[in-house]
């Protein structure tokens, strides 16, 4: 078949044969296939859609194009956790340590950041010495031997979707949901995982605003991860604003540190249980979410999972004194107080300003090349439905120089909103299954008015 008919197959709203995906993304990484023609059917795809066995095929072609975990006979349950990102979200690193002391093994893969998203590898390489490059082999024996590895996605694994997704980032290609839950699932499912649970970010700081489109991924990827023998449990969570205080990548990781105390903010807390009560019950070691809880609270209140982070921290080549002292991350030059600039109700703390700032301040990318600076960032101590006094310090801007201190202002001026009343909206609205959509009531702070 030539490849011009089958662009022109999709174009019309045709489906490909699962072969012809199959094909196709051989011959894409084989070169055989240029990136214009490519980039055409990337975009037939988005317009199109994929009927559900293409959706498959896609993400088995992607699968297939790599190397993958392979734990052999170990009895092991494994069990992982995807984001699709968000700002302030260190949920990764909080989790990771605490599940693997419950039981289960967590090898958890994560990406870095891109846009106004952060990426769990880069906060965790602001730890002096941090390797997160293992090859598919060291992160096999890692996990068998301490039951956690937290590493970047490497080339060995799912390198037909590398080349596209660095080809749909320059093609206007990105924003098509089957083509992100076959990116993303092709990636997990080649961790020889028992169970996966994804957090579908939704709201202005998410990669996916509206909730429907939410909706639709967590449940397009939930059915991927059910037909591959992997249980898969979303949870569709709030990223209109940040999540917990801290945003920027030493920033969390310290913040990821109070977290693993008990010392954390609640959001980061009731995330952290919500998802990780998911990971157990999806794994099988627990039979209801609520003993799972009690399971992970004692091994914070234990200090358990802070002892395990510091052992994985030391496993990838880190300094495990952080866990005791901080203070080895790096520190901004600068830092500056933001004060409230009127009395009221904070109605909003735009995410996606944040984000876009910790870019401009130096300490996110625009491009995957691009160097960071892991100090810079903010923490912020407000959220929607809080009251404040004019005055009042509300946040913390952490930057290289005096420019990156004034973007910094000039960031929460626009971001944190304070007028007469203000809601926060819940945390977690949705859990997605394999039996359906259940639209969870958790609470919202009540609607205020000053007095
Ligand atoms: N993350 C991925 O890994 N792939 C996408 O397509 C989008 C987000």
């Amino acid at each position: 078949m030539v490849f011009q008919q089958l662009i022109e197959r999709k174009r019309d709203g045709g489906a490909l044969t699962e072969a012809e995906w199959a094909g196709v993304l051989a011959d894409f990484v084989a070169g055989r296939i240029p990136e214009y023609q490519m980039s055409a059917l990337l975009m037939a795809v988005v317009w199109r859609g994929l009927e559900p066995g293409e959706l498959a095929a896609l993400t088995d072609a992607m699968l297939a194009s790599g190397d993958r975990l392979d734990f052999g006979t170990w009895i092991t349950r494994r069990v992982d956790k995807h984001s699709t990102g968000g700002v302030g979200d260190k949920v990764s690193l909080v989790l990771a340590p605490l599940v693997a002391c419950c039981g289960v093994a967590v090898p958890m893969m994560s990406g870095r950041s891109l846009g106004h998203t952060g990426g769990t590898v880069d906060k965790l390489e602001s730890i002096p010495g941090f390797r997160t490059a293992l090859e598919p082999r060291e992160v096999e024996r890692q996990v068998q031997r301490i039951g956690c590895a937290m590493f970047a996605q490497s080339e060995a694994i799912a390198p037909a979707d590398r080349r596209i997704y660095a080809l749909r980032d320059v093609s206007g290609t990105v924003s098509s949901i089957p083509l992100i839950a076959a990116s993303i699932m092709s990636k997990k499912l080649a961790e020889d995982l028992n169970a996966l649970v994804l957090d579908v970010k939704q709201g202005g700081g998410a990669f996916i605003p509206e909730q429907t489109a939410a909706l639709e991924l967590a449940r397009t990827m939930v059915t991927l991860g059910q037909r591959h023998g992997c249980r898969t449990v979303a949870l569709v969570t709030a990223m209109d604003r940040p999540l917990g205080r801290a945003c920027g990548n030493a920033l969390e990781i310290e913040e990821a540190l109070l977290a693993l105390e008990a010392q954390g903010p609640p959001d980061l807390a009731e995330l952290t249980y919500a998802l990780g009560a998911e990971m157990l019950v999806a794994a099988g070691v627990e039979s209801d979410r609520g003993a799972a809880r009690l399971r992970l609270q004692a091994a914070i209140a234990s200090g358990q999972a802070r002892a395990k982070f510091a052992e994985i921290v030391e496993a990838q080549g880190g300094n495990p004194g952080i866990v005791d002292d901080p203070g080895v991350l790096p520190q901004a030059q600068a830092v500056e107080v933001y004060q409230a600039q009127e009395r009221g109700f904070v109605e909003r703390v735009d995410a996606r300003v944040i984000g876009e700032a910790i870019v401009s301040m130096g300490g996110g990318r625009q491009q995957l090349e691009d160097p960071i600076d892991p100090s810079v960032g903010f923490v912020i101590t407000v959220k929607p439905g809080d009251h404040v006094a004019s005055g009042e310090p509300i946040a913390s801007i952490f930057a290289r120089d005096e420019e990156g201190i004034r973007i910094g202002i000039a960031a929460l001026d626009r971001a944190i909103g304070i007028g007469e009343k203000g809601t926060l909206p819940a945390l977690i609205t949705h859990r997605v299954t394999d039996q359906g959509v259940e639209a969870l009531h958790s609470r919202a702070a009540a609607v205020s008015s000053p007095s």
